[in-house]
């Protein structure tokens, strides 16, 4: 979709968006499978000590694991069954992660609400503490620790709490689903955020494509005045931290700094909304709602689903593979992880699941670059994808790093754009990997 006057940032590409095939659906519970695995370490932080051994009972929302590092957020069970085993297993990135794997019981009794106080009693540290126990991580994706990010340096007061709700990422629409669902929940969730961090202002970031997400979500903000919709252009990525700032307020995070620097905070959907049902109900971070998607799923859904359930069982529930899949990504086509095989299960970050058939999948080869700048001119953070990429061909570490690599948020703009089908976030990775490699030496 072309430009429509909507405020938005510089750069950025519009690619083919494909909502339609899950918008219209509402939110329904996933199955619950017999056996599910959840990892430790679901978030940017210090890993987590398993709390549970094998033969052990837990209940649904009961802690499983956890560790006293502050930047690091606690893993519940997300369903009443006996613990099988805590080994390492593979997660969605390939990397082995210790995993609590449990055998859920074939009743499964609701999570039962725990006596809080009323929401509007919380003090700040009090709410930042509901959000640490609950295990509340960003939900879009990143999965940081929601209490660190509500702690930001006594220095760098936060006057502006963000949502993103632009879910500008193409396939996805889980958060448009809930603001559709459940909009008086997000703007609940906002005003505990505005209090965690004593800001003034709340705004709600919709992009154009949601209009009515943003008829729903302006209804519920109508007697809040401190907070606004903000109906954003439809452009990809509108939703990262940096570019929603840029659109919303004008204001630039310089390389490096986090949105504390320019005084705002950046939450999703999700994760606002998860932290409202924390405070009024001490319910902990245990399930979350995703979009099972794509041109090779048979029936586009979109899930309530436990943490730890199986992707082979939702894609089940969306009626399965079309004959023709070809693809299979954990997450969004820009940022997602290719999957080999079904195998790999949700967690709390886990925003979608996706499955394209031949002709949604690019197997162009790469080529030499054509210096045509193209990736310059779209890349969102103003770096030069085409010179990092050139450092890492060349090993050059030191390089990467001064063209920016380790400020580059992998949004896939560039390789988007590129008429050489070069996949610069493969040549991004490695960079960072051997900066940060050389650093610890
Ligand atoms: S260099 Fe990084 S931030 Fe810039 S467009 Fe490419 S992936 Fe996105
Ligand atoms: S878009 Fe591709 S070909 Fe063009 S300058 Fe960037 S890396 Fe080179």
């Amino acid at each position: 979709m072309s430009n429509q006057g909507y405020k938005t940032f510089k750069g950025g590409i519009h690619p083919p968006y494909n909502k339609e095939l899950a918008s219209g659906k509402a939110i329904t519970p996933a199955p619950i499978p017999s056996e599910l695995v959840i990892p430790l370490n679901q978030h940017i932080g210090a890993p987590n000590n398993p709390l549970v051994s094998p033969g052990d009972r837990v209940k649904v929302g009961q802690k499983i694991g956890e560790t006293d590092a502050f930047v690091s957020a606690p893993v519940h069970s997300s369903v009443a069954g006996t613990v099988k085993a805590v080994e390492d297993i593979k997660n969605f990135t390939g990397a082995m992660v210790k995993s609590v794997i449990i055998t859920a019981d074939s009743d499964q009794p609701p999570f039962e609400a725990k006596e809080m106080k009323p929401l509007a009693d919380l003090s700040a540290d009090e709410i930042k503490q509901i959000a640490k126990e609950a295990g509340l991580t960003g939900m879009g994706g990143a999965a940081f620790p929601t209490h660190v990010k509500l702690s930001p340096p006594k220095d760098k007061p936060v006057d502006s709490v963000l949502i993103n709700a632009c879910e500008c990422e193409p396939f996805l629409t889980c958060d448009h689903r809930l603001m559709l669902e459940r909009p008086v929940d997000l703007v609940e969730g906002l005003k505990l955020l505005m209090r965690a961090v004593d800001a003034e202002k709340g705004v709600i970031g919709i992009e154009a494509n949601k209009m009515d997400a943003v008829e729903k979500v302006r209804s519920a903000v109508s007697a809040e005045p401190s907070i606004e919709v903000e109906i954003l252009d439809v452009k990809y990525p509108e939703g990262s931290e940096k570019q929603l700032i840029a659109a919303v307020t004008g204001r630039k995070v310089p390389p490096g700094k986090l949105p504390s620097e320019v005084g705002c905070l950046v939450q999703n959907v999700g994760t606002a909304i998860a932290l409202y049902e924390a405070a009024s109900t001490g319910k902990p971070l245990y399930e979350r709602v995703l979009t099972v998607t794509g041109h090779a799923i048979k029936n586009p859904s979109n899930f309530l689903v436990k943490v730890g359930t199986p992707i082979s069982v939702l894609i089940e529930a969306a009626g399965g593979l079309a004959d023709n899949a070809t693809k299979l990504i954990m997450g969004g086509p820009m940022t997602g992880w290719a999957q080999e095989e079904p195998t790999a299960n949700v967690v709390k970050g886990t925003s979608g699941i996706l499955a394209l058939p031949p002709d949604l999948v690019d197997v162009r080869e790469e080529h030499g670059c054509v210096r045509c700048t193209k990736c310059v001119e779209a890349c969102p953070m103003y770096l030069m994808p085409n010179y990092i990429v050139d450092a890492v061909q060349k090993e050059d570490w030191a390089k990467a790093e001064l063209w920016g690599a380790i400020d580059c948020f992998e949004c896939g703009v560039c390789s988007y754009t590129c008429p050489a089908y070069i996949p610069h976030v493969s040549y991004v990775r490695k960079a960072k990997a051997q900066i940060a490699a050389l650093k610890k030496r």
